[in-house]
């Protein structure tokens, strides 16, 4: 299936079984801002606990905080948001769309890629065995060539972006041919500097309100709250504070679902380190990052690392973890060398002094900051199109039959099982709920009774419920039910009272948490 059909048929999916649903929707919607459902508020929660826990629970010099969203307005004026928190737009004069004019380039790029990568999977099949990747990419007359045109494009990007020279992105557009992919024209206005901070007014007017912004980024929330954390929990550095929180930014172009939204959720470390050792722990972060997105299992060659073209004017290093989504590799999750940018403009801007005393140095410090910041949103985007799955199997009577199926996680599955009398008769429905009055302690459980037993499968298989355990007649004689697994479809008769371990050992985090090893 085109991968474009299959992310349609995942939007849709989402939405018929209670994942995400769009935003205000009997009001036909608002553009770029999702709700989540009764399975999505589940999974989410779970993606959450995954993060939290990886991060607060298996290192002793890490702690959460959870700050407010709103607050004092020259938190923004420091950090440089209000000045430099912009995107560069253009609009197509025929469609009236509006685009970033950095994302036009970047999807040029893609492009140039993708047929890179063409050309090596034609080779591939035709020298079969004996292929030879590196030579051919280093050889073959028709990759130097598109080598050779993405490295002057990608130089050309970056030098542009880096000099936040407008007028240069805008002919590179030109230069590139690059069509507006509604009218089909280049008939396209300057590139203009965009604020994406949402700003409202606090107080009445009458007192005179005062402006302030809805946080973009959770970050700030930690660095003015630096002091608080290191003193009364008496931290010593290296230590990193956590924070899951709603961040907003008046996003220009708001595609592709839940991957860019308006309002959406952060999961952010700041780890506060010596000067002049923030490269070595950017490089550690890096690793351990990529370990916790690697450890769901959803195939390493999946993700990548991408250099920034650009450095934000805080960093000295960043880097972002790309997954491979339907519509091509993305990022999920940034990781930056902050320097002491924030703490130090914080500093200047309150007046208050901001530093740490080492005792190993006898020396008083700014600390230097390693981020990591992923999207939740962008995460359970990331995992549920990972996850989700069409298959041909055979049905109870032998035909052909598609089953949808999300290969979830198991820790992260919204519902990890479903408990089935056989029919809704013989005392079977009030031993399958005497079952789940057990189990209900340790896992999300369902109830089902309705249909046949094959159709409840499929709508468990559709939500991604792990284990489904069917109460039949045999039962009562014996304390057995059968198990039956999501993935593998096998089934298996076992004891009432081995459920909980079978289950515990696949739904809980502790298999997750022992591949995070730094
Ligand atoms: P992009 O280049 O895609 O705009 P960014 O580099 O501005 O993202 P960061 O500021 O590094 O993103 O934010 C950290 C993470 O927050 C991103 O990796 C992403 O997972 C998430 N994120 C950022 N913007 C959005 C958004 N509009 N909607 C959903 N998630 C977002």
């Amino acid at each position: 299936m085109a991968q474009e059909d299959l992310f349609k048929k995942l939007i849709a999916h989402c939405k018929e079984y209670g994942y995400v649903f769009p935003s205000s929707e009997i009001y036909d919607g608002l553009g770029a801002v999702y709700d989540y459902g009764q399975y999505g508020v589940e999974l989410k929660n779970n993606i959450k606990k995954y993060w939290w826990d990886s991060m607060v629970l298996l290192h002793e010099n890490i702690v959460g905080i959870d700050s407010a969203i709103f607050m004092h307005p020259t938190i923004w004026k420091a950090s440089g948001h209000v000045d430099a928190f912009n995107d560069p737009l253009i609009d197509n004069r025929d469609s009236k769309k509006r685009y970033r004019a950095d994302v036009l380039i970047e999807e040029q790029l893609a492009k140039i890629e993708a047929k890179i990568e063409k050309e090596v999977e034609k080779a591939k099949g035709r020298f079969g065995e004996s292929f030879d990747e590196g030579q051919f990419r280093a050889t073959n007359a028709r990759v130097l060539e598109s080598q050779s045109k993405w490295d002057d494009l990608h130089n050309r990007f970056a030098e542009a972006l880096n000099n936040s020279d407008l007028a240069e992105l805008k002919q590179i557009i030109e230069d590139q041919e690059i069509v507006c992919p509604i009218s089909g024209t280049r008939n396209w206005t300057e590139v203009r500097q965009f604020n994406l901070m949402f700003s409202t007014d606090m107080g009445s007017t009458a007192d005179g309100a005062l402006k302030i912004y809805l946080r973009p980024e959770t970050a700030q929330g930690i660095f003015v709250n630096y002091m608080n954390v290191q003193k009364s929990g008496r931290m010593k550095i290296p230590f990193g504070i956590a924070q899951i929180g709603k961040a907003f930014r008046n996003e220009i172009v708001a595609r592709q679902f839940i991957f860019r939204m308006r309002e959406f959720e952060q999961m952010e470390l700041q780890f506060f380190v010596r000067p002049g050792t923030e490269l070595e722990w950017f490089e550690k972060w890096k690793q351990l990052r990529i370990k916790w997105h690697q450890a769901l299992g959803f195939g390493n060659e999946n993700y990548r690392f991408h250099e920034h073209e650009k450095l934000a004017h805080y960093a000295n290093a960043a880097v972002d973890i790309e997954y491979k989504f339907p519509f091509g590799f993305k990022e999920v999750e940034g990781i930056h060398s902050r320097t002491d940018y924030d703490l130090s403009q914080h500093q200047k801007f309150s007046g208050k002094k901001i530093q740490y005393f080492d005792p190993e140095l006898n020396e008083s410090y700014v600390p230097y900051v390693v981020e990591t910041s992923i999207g939740v949103d962008r995460m359970f985007l990331q995992i549920i199109s990972a996850a989700y799955h069409e298959e041909i199997v055979d049905d109870a009577n032998g035909q052909k039959d598609t089953r949808v199926v999300l290969r979830l996680p198991a820790p992260l599955a919204p519902v990890k099982l479903a408990v089935m009398p056989l029919i809704k008769k013989d005392g079977l429905p009030e031993k399958a709920r005497e079952i789940i009055e057990e189990l209900k302690f340790d896992f999300n459980c369902q109830y089902d009774e309705k249909d046949s037993i094959g159709k409840r499968y499929r709508r468990q298989d559709a939500i991604g419920t792990p284990f489904c355990v069917t109460v039949d007649h045999e039962t009562a004689g014996d304390n057995t039910v059968t198990i039956r697994y999501r993935d593998t479809m096998l089934q298996e008769r076992v004891n009432i009272s081995l459920l909980r371990d079978i289950i515990l050992n696949q739904v809980g985090f502790r298999k997750l948490f022992t591949q995070l090893k730094p």
